[in-house]
């Protein structure tokens, strides 16, 4: 048994012990102050211990044992010991500083703290890891493929491989189908963008392009080639008469010829896979309208690109055959070669553009590019750069040439024809200039600027009390300016003209172009009170049925047919075209059409056509085309003329500038 205990009010711990074995025969009790072993025992602790009494005597206080006004940084732990009869012997009180203790707990917490980082970092690399393996390396190929198919659409279409968890697994393929739908796009987009739809041969930016990377590949392999650029001619005619079906039927046609004509295994030689590959194919395309172009590969010297142009004109030469008709056109093919005549591609292209304007002018079928065509088609270049600087700085003049009423004998309208002071001081004919005006566009502000002079100079005849009216020319192309209706509009206004004073010049062609939009031009026009003449009326194709529906007032005969008939007479009808002009009268009229009889050359051609019932006449026999103020002179002057001054008292009629030289022929009284 032991025990602690009290002794002399002091603590002791005592340890009774039987003596004797078995039979024990006393019992020896040993008494030990515990005091002296506690400097090892707070050594052991690291705590200052105090032994208190019951009533509140202390039995042993630490050295280390703080004041008690420290007490308040400490933490103190106090255990009662109790007797056998369960009385309070001793309070045990040790002690621990908090400053103390905090800094080792601080030791404990980031002890504890540094494994768990150590552990949370390893959760976490393991997870991404995991996230690495199975999701963001498949989305970071995903995403390569997209950059790789952005830069290069050659790659549109490539099937990536399934990923490895469902829901990549449905972007994979997500991302095939919509990859795989792309391409076809992109392949439908290229063949529109590259490819002409007509014909379904290339188009012209493909055709560029291939020139160009031919050029440069040839450059290399020095493989000569030829480029032919080809215009067909008399298409334009074809297409006003026929019309545009008949127009699209015949290019594909002239496709398929071509076609024929320029594969290459049967120009010459047959080619074997692998020259082909290395030498490319003939490429065969369409530039647009009726320009074709094709690079023909191996031709070596002027001969053999010649026997290729030969074999193409001869080709086109043959009838075609659409629908009903039976139509004869031709080709134009100017030709350079490579490298002889130039190794870039835009040079080329000009080169032979100049060679197939000068084939068109010599009507020579086909021209190989030469140094002096080249100047000519900078002479072009010029003359379109003057022209366009005529009509802003107004060196155009307008001559009007008279128009006399067949029946009075009396002027009544003048003709506007546009004539061109050149800077060489030359005098310019529209039929020289005109043409390249069409071409280049510029016909659009040279008929606006006729139109307004035309307006304002008869609006100062009329201001004269000169009754007659004016007529103006127009190009087919004024009939697709969105404008033009309103053009005329405001030039009228802005003058103060009627709308009767003008007459519009179309040639039969310009009109059967595009009939239905003629129509509809032509009916506001009409509608405005300004008339429509066709003008060259019997040079092309078409006939007074096809005018039946258009507002249209008069047709000129054009001057040709006029030439011809002065041999004629009218009791006894002799030539063609004399037959040709009477029944065009005789129709005319039952259509309610007026005719005029243009380049009216002589007294009897006048006589003639009055006695066929022709209803205007003009022509170098009454007046060649005259400049503003000779024409006021003329008309003051002229027997053609003198009705029209009668109610004119004499102060305000224009001086004469010559006089009367003609005696008025036929005239019916
Ligand atoms: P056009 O409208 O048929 O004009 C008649 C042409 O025949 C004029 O030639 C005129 O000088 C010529 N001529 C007149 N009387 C006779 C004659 O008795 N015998 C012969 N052999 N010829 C005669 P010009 O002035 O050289 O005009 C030629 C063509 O140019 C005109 O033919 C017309 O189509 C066009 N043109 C003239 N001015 C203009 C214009 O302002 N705009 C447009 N778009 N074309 C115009
Ligand atoms: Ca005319
Ligand atoms: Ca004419």
């Amino acid at each position: 048994l032991s025990e602690p205990c009290v002794v002399e009010g002091r603590p002791f711990f005592t340890v009774i012990v039987p003596i004797g074995g078995l039979r024990p025969k006393g019992y020896l009790e040993v008494v030990s102050d515990p005091t002296p072993n506690l400097i090892p025992v707070e050594t052991a602790l690291g705590m200052p211990v105090k032994l208190t009494w019951p009533d509140g005597k202390v039995a042993y206080k630490s050295s280390a044992w703080p004041a008690p006004d420290a007490m308040a940084q400490t933490l103190m732990v106090e255990y009662t010991l109790m007797s056998g009869r369960s009385e309070p012997i001793l309070t045990v009180a040790v002690l621990e500083d908090i400053h103390q203790l905090d800094r080792k707990l601080a030791h404990i917490r980031y002890a504890v703290t540094a494994f768990a980082a150590l552990i949370i970092l390893a959760v976490v690399t393991a997870a991404l890891i995991m996230l690495h393996r199975t999701t963001l390396r498949p989305l970071a190929v995903l995403k390569q493929h997209l950059r790789l198919v952005r830069k290069d659409p050659a790659r549109l279409g490539e099937q990536l491989p399934p990923g490895r968890n469902a829901e990549l697994n449905e972007l994979t393929q997500d991302f095939n189908a919509l990859s795989a739908e792309l391409r076809s796009m992109h392949q439908t987009l290229e063949h529109t963008a590259f490819t002409d739809a007509l014909t379904n041969l290339p188009n012209r930016m493909y055709f560029h392009e291939q020139l160009r990377q031919r050029a440069v590949a040839s450059g290399s392999t020095e493989s000569p080639f030829a480029l032919f650029v080809m215009d067909l001619d008399r298409f334009k005619e074809v297409n006003d008469t026929f019309g545009h079906d008949i127009g699209d039927q015949l290019l594909k046609q002239v496709s398929t010829r071509m076609r024929g004509v320029l594969r290459h295994s049967d120009i010459f030689v047959r080619l074997d896979e692998e020259t082909v590959a290395k030498l490319g194919e003939e490429l065969i395309a369409r530039l647009g309208g009726d320009e074709f172009a094709a690079v023909v590969p191996n031709i070596a010297n002027a001969k053999q690109a010649a026997t290729v142009a030969q074999k193409l004109v001869k080709a086109m030469e043959q009838l075609f055959i659409v629908g009903m008709h039976r139509l004869n056109i031709g080709i134009s093919i100017g030709i350079a070669l490579y490298p002889e005549h130039g190794v870039d591609a835009t040079t080329l292209l000009r080169e032979a553009d100049v060679a197939m304007y000068h084939a068109k002018q010599n009507k020579g079928g086909y021209a190989f590019f030469s140094s002096s065509q080249h100047s000519h088609k900078l002479v072009q270049m010029t003359l379109e750069r003057e022209l366009r600087q005529a009509i802003e700085s107004e060196d155009l003049e307008l001559y009007y040439q008279p128009v006399i009423s067949a029946k009075t004998r009396e002027v009544i309208c003048a003709e506007a024809v546009v004539r061109w002071h050149s800077a060489n001081n030359e005098i310019m004919l529209p039929d020289s200039f005109i043409p390249l005006a069409e071409q280049s566009g510029l016909i659009k502000p040279l008929t606006r600027w006729v139109l307004g002079r035309a307006v304002e100079q008869c609006a100062r005849w009329r201001g004269m009390g000169i009754p007659i009216d004016v007529a103006v020319n127009l190009s087919v192309m004024n009939l697709h300016e969105p404008d033009f209706v309103e053009s005329v509009m405001e030039v009228l206004k802005k003058w103060k003209a009627e709308p009767s004073w003008l007459t519009l010049e179309l040639t039969e062609s310009a009109v059967m172009s595009d009939p239905g939009h003629a129509l509809e031009i032509l009916l506001r026009l009409n509608a405005m009170g300004v008339r429509v003449s066709i003008d060259d009326f019997g040079t092309g194709y078409s006939s007074l049925a096809n005018l039946k529906n258009l507002p249209v007032s008069e047709i000129k005969i054009d001057k040709s047919f006029v030439a011809e008939i002065k041999h004629g007479r009218p009791d006894s009808i002799d030539t063609n075209d004399t037959v040709i002009v009477c029944s065009t009268i005789d129709l005319a009229h039952n259509m309610n059409l007026q005719v005029v009889a243009e380049g009216v050359e002589n007294p009897e051609t006048l006589q003639l056509l009055t006695s066929l019932g022709c209803d205007k006449a003009q022509g170098y026999f009454i007046s060649p085309p005259l400049p503003y103020d000779e024409l006021i002179k003329w008309l003051g002057s002229s027997v053609w003329s003198i009705k029209l001054w009668s109610n004119i008292n004499d102060s305000e009629k224009p001086r004469p500038a010559v006089s009367p030289r003609r005696t008025r022929l036929g005239s019916p009284d």
